[in-house]
């Protein structure tokens, strides 16, 4: 498989859980090999730490740390299912992360292995941006006591929105906004659920991980529906979910995604720079993948790095 991978019409796409938002582990517009990291899930439970490979799954990884303890987590995802790799590579947040931050805050060590199954963690440059990811991040070293509600809330809307006005003014405006288009829509099934981006990821630097999106951000923003009626119910509910990501647009920004092939420095940064923002220009610097093995529609392109980190030292 690995050989023929190296054909230069084919891509390669790595999976573990399969919950790509974009479907980028199982579709792409070119032919592909899948590498599932499947096999790939070993969970090492120690005193201060876990140890867990790639391809093991987020329900694997808190079984495992339970089987050793009752009080202590990792701080990660609420689907059971999603990859460790895959999860912490894209920041990763869940139940615990107003007290102890994003998935990837918590990550002290890492292997990292390129196309030819080297390991490159110790031997790129000291000054890379890699180096940061395989420290532990800086703390303020703050004690906070913090006290979480879930609140259901038992008065009519205009209530709620007076409430809301009064104590989230900004929020509430939002909110209302979005309340009155979905009424007019009535969608019914299609939810929208808002992760509060607060606590203890806010401490830490835009800098200091890959994954940029901290203080300034009050929200992330997820749009889902389920349904039990199975492939009978596929178009009804895909028509619905399309409804409301329609009716969400004017208040996104599409960032896009790589030309299919080796985006150019241009046209990666287009969409890159706005998702990982100041730290784009030093993780092409890291080099990991010089031969752009892992290229996709997501990845940041080594070879332009190659190009630029030239017109950088001329
Ligand atoms: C139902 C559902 C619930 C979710 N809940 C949460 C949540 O609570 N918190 C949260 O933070 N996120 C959540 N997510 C988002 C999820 O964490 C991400 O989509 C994650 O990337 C999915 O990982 P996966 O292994 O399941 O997916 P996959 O589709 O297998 O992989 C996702 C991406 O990572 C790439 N990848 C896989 N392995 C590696 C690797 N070893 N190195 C580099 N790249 C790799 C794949 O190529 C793909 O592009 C949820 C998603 C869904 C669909």
């Amino acid at each position: 498989i690995i050989e023929l991978s190296f054909v230069p019409s084919l891509g390669v796409r790595i999976r573990i859980g399969g919950h790509d938002y974009d479907g980028l582990s199982h579709a792409s517009s070119v032919p592909f090999i899948m590498v599932d990291l499947f096999n790939m899930r070993s969970i090492t439970v120690q005193y201060h730490g876990a140890w867990m490979m790639s391809g093991a799954k987020l329900g694997e990884v808190y079984y495992r740390i339970a089987e050793k303890s009752k009080i202590h987590s990792y701080p990660a995802g609420v689907c059971p299912a999603v990859g460790v790799g895959s999860h912490l590579s894209g920041g990763g947040y869940g139940n615990l992360m107003s007290k102890y931050g994003f998935s990837v805050d918590n990550i002290v060590d890492a292997v990292v292995v390129d196309a030819s199954g080297d390991d490159v963690a110790d031997k790129t440059d000291e000054d890379l941006f890699i180096r940061v990811v395989l420290n532990p991040v800086a703390r303020k070293g703050q004690v906070a006591i913090k006290a979480k509600f879930n609140a259901l809330f038992l008065g009519d809307a205009q209530r709620l929105v007076s409430l809301m006005d009064e104590k989230f003014p900004e929020l509430s405006q939002y909110c209302f906004g979005l309340i009155i288009k979905l009424n007019m829509i009535q969608l019914q099934k299609p939810v929208l659920t808002f992760n509060p981006y607060e606590g203890k990821k806010s401490e830490v630097s835009e800098l200091d991980t890959p994954f940029p999106h901290r203080a300034e951000n009050i929200y992330k923003i997820q749009h889902a529906v389920s349904w039990k009626e199975g492939v009978e119910g596929l178009d009804r509910n895909l028509d619905l979910i399309r409804k409301l990501y329609d009716y969400m647009t004017p208040f996104y920004i599409d960032l896009g995604i790589n030309e299919i092939g080796n985006a150019s420095y241009e046209q990666a940064s287009s969409w890159s720079m706005k998702y990982f923002k100041g730290n784009f220009d030093r993780l092409m610097l890291v080099m990991v993948d010089p031969g752009n093995f892992f290229t996709y529609e997501q990845s940041i392109p080594s070879l332009a790095a190659a190009s630029w980190k030239n017109r950088m030292s001329e």
